[in-house]
């Protein structure tokens, strides 16, 4: 079975079509600039050259199309016929609390996302251009959604409520949601199968540190609580989100500096966390270097998201009385030894000791970085959050193929 996952953004459109036979990636590729003139194809088949090119794509029907066009194309191509595509599975940013899994699309399935488009403005309505696209250029291939918030629908209520007014829950749905579920549940069942132990054994806190970042605490194999809320600002400093800080401070700063609702919201979005910090980079590379040439700003910047990060690993484990495994994983989580060196430092009254040479090893793979003493095993796995969506799609459709 071949898989297609897309996943949509209002002017991009991010492709990888996967061989379920092996789980091997054929070709992933994107579409940049959509909407907008000498829009971008960049397409890489597996074994090929990588191709580029550059034409005018008004809308997510062509995007898709120049997609499939790629797919078969006599050069590039890695399929013979786009009826090879058995599926297609989108990533959706919010389920809301409707989708506590990943469903099979229908008209009912469509609606529902609709009405979650209030709460994720930015990401659901261009989820829904992607499926659209896909329907009018494959209608009778069956479609998957795999939702960012679908992890965290396990959450108890004591996690995901505000101690705010009720009426603002019920007649709104203002409570807390958490994101980066698809990957979270991904890299904790990397890591249950690393250690050989089934998951429900195990107290996991995940940290997925990207340019957006989020901790989980998962028991049972569930996430129990997680550090971003109703949208994906909320919880740990991120590359330029501010992550908590006192509320009372939106009303106060728009006052003082005469700013807009708008203005404010892109001011915590896009101009704070380690970019307002250091005022030189949302990007830890950057800071990294900039630490080593002696720059204070960006020495801050790192302190302060090591800080609020071991923050909540310390909480996390509170929540969940003890904790087996801490795992790293997206880019920063990844790629820098420093910042989990850093913050594994301030956690040896849990038991964490790190192996220095392990932790300063690179690898794509899953791998142990604590020492053979340490009470808590230590872990980095690479996320994949495309192949959890095949998966799921996978799944799914067999399903319902099998009737
Ligand atoms: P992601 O959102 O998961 O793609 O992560 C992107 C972020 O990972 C970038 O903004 C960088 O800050 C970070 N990153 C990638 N490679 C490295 C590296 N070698 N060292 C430190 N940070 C890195």
């Amino acid at each position: 079975m071949k898989i297609l996952v897309i996943n949509a953004g209002s002017s991009s459109l991010k492709y990888q079509l996967y061989n379920m036979l092996d789980e091997s990636v054929l070709a992933s590729g994107r579409v940049e600039r959509i909407g907008m003139d000498s829009s971008i194809v960049t397409h890489e088949p597996a074994g090929k050259p990588e191709a580029r090119q550059v034409s005018e794509i008004l809308d997510h029907v062509t995007a898709v199309r120049r997609v499939l066009e790629m797919l078969v194309d006599a050069e590039y191509g890695v399929l013979t016929e786009i009826g090879e595509i058995d599926a297609v599975g989108h990533r959706i940013v919010h389920g809301g609390e409707t989708f506590k899994e990943s469903v099979v699309v229908n008209q009912e399935v469509k609606l529902e996302i609709r009405r979650l488009f209030d709460l994720a403005p930015l990401h659901n309505p261009a989820h829904m251009m992607g499926i659209n696209a896909v329907e009018a250029n494959l209608p009778d291939v069956p479609q998957v959604v795999v939702f960012d918030t679908a992890f965290h629908q396990s959450m108890p209520r004591t996690s995901y409520l505000y101690p705010i007014p009720t009426i603002l829950y019920s007649r709104h749905k203002v409570r807390r949601y958490g994101f980066h579920g698809t990957s979270h549940k991904y890299v904790s069942g990397q890591a249950a199968d690393y250690l050989g132990k089934p998951i429900e054994s195990l107290k996991i806190v995940s940290c997925h540190i990207g340019n957006g970042a989020s901790c989980t605490a998962i028991l049972n194999g569930k996430s129990y609580d997680t550090s971003m809320g109703m949208t994906p600002l909320e919880g740990l400093m991120m590359g330029t989100r501010s992550g908590d800080l006192d509320p009372a401070i939106v009303p106060y700063v728009m006052n003082k500096e005469e700013l807009t609702l708008s203005e404010v919201n892109s001011m915590l979005n896009k101009h704070s966390g380690m970019l307002a910090v250091s005022g030189l980079s949302s990007d830890m590379r950057e800071i990294e270097q900039a630490m080593e040439e002696g720059d204070a700003k960006a020495k801050l910047a790192f302190d302060m998201y090591v800080y609020r990060l071991r923050k909540y690993i310390g909480a996390y484990t509170a929540a969940m009385n003890g904790i087996d495994v801490l795992l790293f994983t997206a880019g920063v989580g990844e790629n820098s030894s420093a910042l989990r060196k850093a913050v594994c430092e301030g956690l040896t009254f849990l038991g964490v000791e790190l192996d220095d040479e392990k932790n300063a090893v690179r690898s794509k793979e899953t791998r142990r970085i604590s020492s053979e003493s340490s009470k808590v095993q230590v872990l980095v796995v690479p996320t994949n959050e495309e192949l959890l969506i095949a998966r799921d799609t996978y799944d799914l459709v067999k399903r319902k193929l099998n009737g």
